[in-house]
């Protein structure tokens, strides 16, 4: 059975090599509008702390929040933003 986690980032999962292949999107993402590490960390505090965080996915957008807050021009879809 798998394991429900709230307020967890999916690098924080049991199974993280399952989202292997975001982190690679990540990691190979241009620079030019890549979020710089510092509000990278920022904004998934944030989501950290939001009750929209399930499984490492934000439950406003359905995206998960690792890929979201690493392109600089995203914002938290949440109607009161949190970043
Ligand atoms: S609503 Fe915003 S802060 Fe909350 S999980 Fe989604 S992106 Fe993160």
């Amino acid at each position: 059975m798998k394991r429900i986690c709230r307020r967890c980032l999916a690098r924080e999962m049991p199974d993280a090599e399952y989202y292997r292949n975001m982190y690679e999107y990540i990691d190979n993402l241009d620079e030019d509008i890549k979020a710089p590490a510092g509000i990278y960390e920022k904004r998934l505090e944030a989501c950290k702390q939001c009750d929209s965080l399930l499984n490492g996915m934000c439950r406003v957008c359905g995206c998960f929040v690792e890929m979201r807050a690493a392109v600089m021009k995203n914002g938290c879809p949440a109607v009161s933003r949190k970043w």
